[in-house]
């Protein structure tokens, strides 16, 4: 990433070239799965995309193509997060996704917004964003405390609250998960807070064709077109929270450009208004594209954020038989302090629950919650490891409100249980 952006300085082929060597020694054509230690290989297909994008060879396409794929359909959580294994911190084969020893480095994540951003420049579609978004709300954000100054290197998705005395675990900590202020090996802390020093820039992008905006906040932009026209932007909204977004959009072009909006694939019934007319065709998972001279003109977006219950491939072994809890941009989790200090892991949600969204601004620095209706195992520890199905014992449950925080909040009331995968309550459908 480095040498093509000195070359992009200064100009000069032999940095691109360098850049080039590197990649060649590293196989990236020859190769179609994503695979190795995760943060080093995230950089890497970063780089390499960075690479297509100012050589344009098409042999890097396909297998940066292929290895996207297999990061986004095989290997990353619903955070977005990657890299399952706490041995190497790598990669895992596909589908191997455990929730529990999950490692998924705060690091990875940025690694993997990295390759989504470079991806959406050069293929301009909004799946890329979508994913930067989902990593960036949810597996990435989950690696700082809501104080700030308080980082997770590791970011699993169902956490006990207890310690673990585990030499496999990365090291075989005996004190229950807390974020740190520091680590020895400081890459995480450092890299959180450039990635969010560089946050504005993932905003909107620019084209010949006009101004792509894809990322919904509270914000003002002050920018110029390609042909050198000035242009402000002026987002109000209470995204993620709520879906409605109003943008005043005004320059002073002498020609019509256009303005492409990101309209999330999660977002079914998105509804857009230009200047109070209603717009025709609007397609989840796609830019908007609105065309005009742009002299003070108002956009406003309705993205509709039902609560949805979000199911995995059959081959992820340890969300068979469950659903994690997503509402617009955010997967949601449970977490032992709002259920009587349980341990979550021993949750169901009743299948046909109804599930409510209710904003409490007094609630980890303000969050939406949503709460459902479940029931808790309380005779795990009388069950035998094995029995025969014939004779199955009944498990006892106990009904319980179940209360589901953003993900990304966890880990900020003391050590805790949490859980994003929350198995169905078959009795109970
Ligand atoms: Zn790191």
């Amino acid at each position: 990433m480095a040498l093509v952006e000195l070359y992009r300085e200064t100009g000069e082929a032999r940095y691109l070239a360098l850049a080039g060597w590197f990649l060649e020694q590293g196989g990236v054509t020859n190769r179609r799965e994503f695979c190795g230690h995760a943060v080093r290989a995230g950089y890497f297909m970063a780089g390499a995309t960075d690479y297509y994008l100012e050589s344009g060879d098409a042999a890097y396409w396909s297998a940066i193509h292929s290895q996207w794929q297999d990061m986004t359909q095989r290997k990353s959580y619903i955070t977005g997060g990657v890299g399952s294994r706490h041995s190497g911190e790598a990669l895992g084969q596909p589908y191997e996704l455990p929730n529990d020893r999950a490692y998924t480095e705060t690091c990875a994540a940025i690694a993997a917004i990295f390759w989504h951003w470079r991806k959406l420049l050069a293929g301009g579609e909004a799946i890329y964003a979508d994913w930067l978004e989902r990593t960036l709300y949810n597996g990435f954000l989950s690696g700082v405390s809501l104080s700030g100054a308080e980082y997770f290197y590791v970011n699993p998705l169902a956490e006990s609250g207890l310690g673990e005395d585990d030499p496999w675990y990365a090291w075989a900590r005996r004190e229950p998960m807390t974020r740190r202020p520091w680590y020895d090996c400081t890459c995480c802390p450092p890299n959180v807070q450039r990635m969010l020093a560089a946050l504005p820039a993932y905003f909107y992008s620019t084209s010949e064709d006009g101004l792509w905006v894809h990322l919904y906040d509270n914000s003002r932009l002050e920018w110029r077109l390609p042909g050198g026209a000035a242009l402000a932007v002026t987002q109000e909204t209470t995204y993620p929270w709520s879906g409605k977004v109003r943008l005043r959009v005004s320059s002073d072009a002498l020609r019509p450009f256009s303005l492409f909006l990101r309209i999330p694939a999660w977002a079914e019934s998105a509804t857009v208004t230009h200047n109070g007319e209603p717009v025709d065709g609007v397609r989840p998972g796609s830019y908007q594209r609105l065309t005009s001279f742009w002299r003070d003109e108002q956009v406003e977006l309705d993205l509709p954020m039902p609560v949805e219950q979000m199911e995995s491939h059959d081959l992820v072994a340890g969300n068979r038989g469950a659903v994690a809890l997503q509402r617009g941009p955010l997967v949601y989790c449970l977490e032992g302090v709002d259920h009587r200090g349980l341990d979550v892991r021993r949750m169901r949600l009743l299948r046909r629950s109804e599930l409510a969204a209710l904003h409490r601004p007094e609630l980890l620095g303000g969050v939406t919650t949503v709460s459902g209706s479940g029931c808790f195992v309380t005779d795990y520890d009388e069950q035998p490891l094995y029995h025969s199905a014939q004779n199955a014992p009944m498990l006892r449950l106990e009904e319980s409100p179940l209360t589901f925080i953003p993900y990304y909040a966890w880990a900020n009331r003391g050590p805790s249980s949490m859980a994003v995968w929350i198995p169905c309550a078959a009795e109970s459908d």
